[in-house]
C-alpha cells in the first residue's frame, strides 16, 4: 500500500486500484483529442476564426514554436528538429515574421496580449541578436498588456547569461527551467547530461535579472529512476527553492516517438514505482510550502497559481496551467496549435512545408476541428476536473450514461457524485485522467496509443 496526504487528507492507494486504473488515456491539454481533428479544417477556416475573434476583440494569448535542439533527449515528446546547424535559424525565422505578419493583419483590433509564451524545442538555440529580432517582429503588430505573462523555456545546458539578460530587458518575466532529474545514470539514459551548477547558476541569474517567476520541469518514470536517487533530486530542487514545479509523468509511446526506442522496456521503473515516486513527491513539496495543483502542478501558496486555484479562476491550456482564463490562444511556428473562437487548428508539422506554405499561402493549418455544442460542454467538464476537481453538471438527464461509470469510480473513492455534481476525492486526484476518460465523447475502447494514465 501506499499512503500519503492530498490536500490535508490521508490517501491509500492499493496496488488493486492502481493495477484496475492503469489504463492507456489522454493528458487532455485539448479536447477533443488531437488525434480526432481532420484535414478538412484548412488555412481558410482558420482564416474565418481569426476574423471572427477579431471582431469581439477577445483576449489573445500567443505561442511560438523555437523547434530547434542540437542532440534529441530519448524521453522528448516534442515536436523537435534535432541539428547542430544553426543556420537553420534564419530562414525559420523569415518564415515566422512572415507568419506573425499575416495574422496580425488580420488582427489589428485585439487587446494587449495577456500572455506570451515561446516553447521548444529549444528556444534559446537563438542568438541573443536573433531573440531580440523575434521580439522586435511581435512587437510591430501586437502591444503586450502590462499584467501579461511572458515566458520562455529555458535550457540550462545551452542558455547564456547574455540571453537572459536580453529576455528580461525585453520584457520576458517567467522562465521555466528544463531539469527532469539530477542523477546522472538516469541523465545518460535520458540522452541529457546537465550538472547541477549548470541549473543552479540558470536559476540564480534568472532571479539576479528579476523574473518574476521561476519554474523547474521534472520527469518521473525515466529509465533507472528509483524512488531513492528521485528522492534526492526533489530534495535538491527545493534547495533552489523554484517559484513551481511541473512534474511530468514520463509518456512512453515509442510507436508514436521512434527516438524512444532507445530506451530499454525493462529499465523503465512499472507502475506502482511510479505512483510511489509521485506520492512522494506530493509529501515533500507540500512539506515544503508548496500546494498541489491539478494533474502534475506545484505552486507556493502565495504564487499566482495557487491563489486562482483558490479563486476558482486557474485554467488548463496546451501549455499547461495558468491564470489567465478564456484567451484565444494563437500558436505560431511549424506544428504551432491555435485555439480560436471555438475551433483547435494546427500548422504543418514538417519544417519545409511550413517554411514554403507560410510565404507562398500565407496561413499553414494542416487539420483542426470546429467545436460542437456538445465537445464544449466536455470540454470545460474535463477542465473543471483537471482545474478545480470540482464540476456541475446534469447528471441525470445529459450524462445519463456518464453517471452509471461515475458510479463504479465513487465506489473505488475516487470521485463523490451529487445530484448535479461531481467532486473529485483526494485519491481520485491520483487518477484525473481516467475520471476525465468517462467525459470523452471520442475514446474507443483499447485506445493505445495513448501512454499510460499511472
Ligand atoms: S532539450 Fe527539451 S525539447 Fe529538446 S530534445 Fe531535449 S527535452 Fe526535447
Amino acid at each position: 500500500m501506499i499512503r500519503t496526504h492530498i490536500d490535508g487528507q490521508e490517501v491509500v492507494v492499493t496496488k488493486e486500484l492502481v493495477e484496475k486504473y492503469n489504463q492507456a488515456g489522454p493528458r487532455y491539454t485539448s479536447y477533443p483529442t488531437a488525434p480526432n481533428w481532420n484535414d478538412h479544417f484548412g488555412p481558410n477556416e482558420f482564416l474565418g476564426r481569426l476574423k471572427e475573434t477579431n471582431k469581439k476583440e477577445k483576449s489573445l494569448s500567443l505561442y511560438f514554436h523555437l523547434p530547434f535542439c542540437e542532440e534529441r533527449c530519448t524521453f522528448c515528446a516534442c515536436s523537435v528538429v534535432a541539428t547542430k546547424q544553426h543556420s537553420v535559424v534564419e530562414p525559420y525565422l523569415k518564415a515566422l515574421f512572415k507568419e506573425i505578419e499575416n495574422v496580425g493583419e488580420v488582427l489589428d483590433r485585439a487587446p494587449p496580449l495577456e500572455q506570451l509564451h515561446w516553447g521548444g524545442g529549444t528556444p534559446t538555440y537563438l542568438s541573443a541578436d536573433q531573440i531580440e529580432q523575434l521580439y522586435e517582429n511581435i512587437g510591430k503588430y501586437f502591444s503586450i498588456a502590462d499584467s501579461a505573462e511572458v515566458s520562455i523555456e529555458i535550457d540550462p545546458r545551452v542558455t547564456t547569461d547574455d540571453q537572459l539578460k536580453t529576455l528580461r530587458r525585453l520584457g520576458f518575466n517567467r522562465a521555466s527551467l528544463g531539469v527532469q532529474d539530477f542523477e546522472s545514470e538516469v541523465q545518460k539514459l535520458a540522452g541529457r547530461i546537465q550538472s547541477e551548477e549548470e541549473t543552479r547558476h540558470a536559476i540564480v541569474t534568472c532571479r539576479s535579472l528579476g523574473f518574476e517567476s521561476v519554474n523547474v520541469d521534472l520527469v518521473y518514470g525515466l529509465p533507472k529512476q528509483t524512488q531513492k536517487t528521485f528522492e534526492k533530486t526533489l530534495q535538491k530542487i527545493l534547495e533552489l527553492n523554484p517559484d513551481r514545479i511541473a512534474l511530468f509523468n514520463f509518456a512512453y509511446v515509442p510507436w508514436m516517438h521512434t527516438h524512444q526506442k532507445k530506451i530499454l522496456e525493462q529499465d523503465l521503473p512499472d507502475a506502482w514505482t511510479k505512483l510511489t515516486m509521485f506520492c512522494e513527491a506530493i509529501r515533500i513539496f507540500e512539506d515544503a510550502g508548496y500546494e498541489f495543483i491539478g494533474l502534475d502542478h506545484f505552486a507556493k501558496k502565495n504564487d499566482e497559481l495557487s491563489k486562482a486555484r483558490k479563486e476558482g479562476t486557474m485554467y488548463r491550456n496546451f501549455q499547461g496551467y495558468t491564470t489567465k482564463a478564456n484567451c484565444d490562444l494563437i500558436g505560431l511556428g511549424v506544428t504551432s496549435i491555435s485555439f480560436v473562437s471555438g475551433a483547435f487548428s494546427q500548422n504543418a508539422k514538417k519544417l519545409k512545408d511550413y517554411e514554403k506554405g507560410v510565404s507562398k499561402n500565407g496561413f499553414v493549418t494542416e487539420r483542426g476541428l470546429v467545436l460542437s455544442e456538445d465537445d464544449l460542454i466536455r470540454q470545460k467538464i474535463i477542465r473543471e476536473i483537471f482545474c478545480h476537481q470540482r464540476v456541475k453538471a446534469d447528471f441525470d438527464n445529459y450524462f445519463k450514461n456518464e453517471k452509471e461509470r461515475l458510479r463504479l469510480l465513487e465506489k473505488d473513492g475516487l470521485v463523490d457524485l451529487g445530484a448535479d455534481q461531481l467532486r473529485v476525492t483526494p485519491l481520485g486526484r491520483l487518477f484525473l485522467r481516467n475520471i476525465g476518460m468517462i467525459f470523452d465523447a471520442y475514446l474507443k475502447p483499447n485506445q493505445d496509443r495513448f501512454s499510460k494514465t499511472v
